[in-house]
């Protein structure tokens, strides 16, 4: 017998490979601006890291504790090693922890809108969700969650900046809600677009782990880094809960390929930065057009912008039709559309002109 909880999920219907979108579309040329991916693409020292390596001991488990990566991202962050919980992506991340922490009935509060896997693996541990608006800026609402919280929350989820929003909510702010949750509620702070943000530095809630052990901040390697065909992600948490959830999680997550490929992504912090500033330049022009056009949208701080056009859905059709993929279906008449290269952001935005 299927779970309860899972009995009736609608099934996941992945997105179709550019492949087959070009075939169907007549298309040449697609650029993919629907999945928030790094359009400068990957730093060279990663093919340079896979090509030495040389598919060595393909024969061979990899290494389960990821010794390498774990030890250069501690130093990095300036944590214990001990503290890190490796994944295929955060995908797998997300499902380990509400796997871990969630119990049937318990009570999960969300920010809405916000990345859909939280709630996807809420429902399968068949806890009830608590899903608390953005505000009239699409800022995430802290007060609003913490007024959520019931002696049945065992967990709250902040995306920050968050997906699809953009926004973003400052360092301060999470520190004072911290104070305010009980210890007994973990806290997961899903930093997948942190490295994006410009407003303040560092924008990372890294530092707080020290204090507050229900605290748990999530990075991923599919963003800034350029990698997310690799799948690697992580989990920062007290140690008491990292040697739990690496009981749970599955003993070879991480193969040496991905482990290989991340590492040399981590050591080149210059094509990184080098991302970050193109795509903050970009995201300013973007603003700057979508306001010039008077379409509601949010300030982001991420790689993607999400704003409010009429028909939307004839807008995106209208965008592939020029081998532009973008992202519908997060709210009527909303679109979220990745940051891309200058001239297909400035192609994007010309499209949009004359739809509008
Ligand atoms: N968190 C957020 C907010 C995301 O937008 C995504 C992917 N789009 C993920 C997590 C998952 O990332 P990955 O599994 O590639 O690490």
């Amino acid at each position: 017998m299927v779970k309860k909880s899972i009995a009736n999920l609608k099934p996941y219907i992945p997105e179709e490979t550019m492949a087959d979108i070009k075939k169907e579309q007549g298309l040449t040329h697609l650029v993919r601006l629907s999945a928030n991916e790094n359009e400068w693409g990957t730093s060279p020292k990663v093919t340079q890291a896979i090509l030495n390596w040389g598919v060595k001991d393909a024969n061979r488990y990899p290494d389960s504790e990821v010794t390498g990566l774990r030890q250069a991202i501690a130093t990095g962050l300036k944590v214990a090693p001990n503290k890190l919980v490796f994944g295929g992506g955060l995908d797998e991340i997300i499902q380990l922890l509400s796997r871990t922490l969630i119990s049937t009935g318990d009570e999960v509060v969300l920010t809405q809108p916000t990345f859909s896997e939280y709630a996807l693996h809420a429902k399968i541990e068949g806890a009830k969700l608590v899903n608390v608006p953005v505000d009239s800026s699409g800022v995430t609402d802290l007060a609003g969650m913490l007024g959520s919280i019931t002696p049945a929350t065992t967990m709250i989820w902040l995306c920050n900046p968050n997906n699809p929003t953009g926004t973003y909510v400052t360092h301060q702010a999470i520190a004072d809600f911290m104070t305010k949750v009980p210890r007994s509620v973990t806290v997961v702070v899903d930093e997948a677009y942190i490295d994006f943000v410009t407003s303040e530095k560092p924008a990372s809630v890294v530092d707080l782990l020290s204090e507050f052990d229900n605290l748990v901040v999530l990075r991923t390697f599919s963003k800034a880094y350029g990698l997310a065909n690799f799948r690697v992600g992580y989990a920062v948490v007290a140690p008491q809960l990292a040697k739990i959830l690496q009981t749970v999680r599955l003993p070879y997550n991480l193969s040496t390929f991905a482990e290989i490929a991340a590492s040399a992504a981590y050591s080149d912090q210059e094509f990184v930065q080098g991302v970050v500033t193109a795509v903050a330049k970009e995201r300013q022009k973007w603003q700057t057009f979508l306001t010039g056009l008077k379409l509601v949208s949010y300030p982001s701080q991420a790689n993607f912008v999400f704003f409010k056009v009429k028909r939307a859905a004839e807008l995106s059709t209208e965008l592939l039709r020029h081998g532009y993929l973008v992202r519908t279906g997060l709210g009527p008449d909303w679109l979220r559309v990745t940051i891309g290269k200058p001239e297909d952001n400035q192609r994007v935005q010309n499209l949009i002109q004359q739809f509008v």
